[in-house]
């Protein structure tokens, strides 16, 4: 069951964005990033504004381990 949704750039990196689950609300709104990686270098390039970690409801837990 693959819902194709359009696939977004990653705002840090720019590659398209294969797996949610990388995404801050900021003040600026949604931001999708492509992997941890990326959420991460953002979260410190921005640490001075407001960001919420979202996390998809149910998916695989790929990043578990
Ligand atoms: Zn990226």
């Amino acid at each position: 069951m693959a819902t194709v949704e359009y696939k977004k750039p990653c705002d840090l990196c720019g590659q398209p964005v294969e797996i949610e689950g990388f995404t801050l609300i900021t003040d600026k709104g949604q931001q999708l990033f492509c992997c941890g990686g990326c959420v991460s270098i953002y979260r410190l390039l921005h640490s001075n504004i407001a960001m919420t970690n979202t996390k998809p409801s149910t998916h695989n837990k790929k990043e578990d381990s």
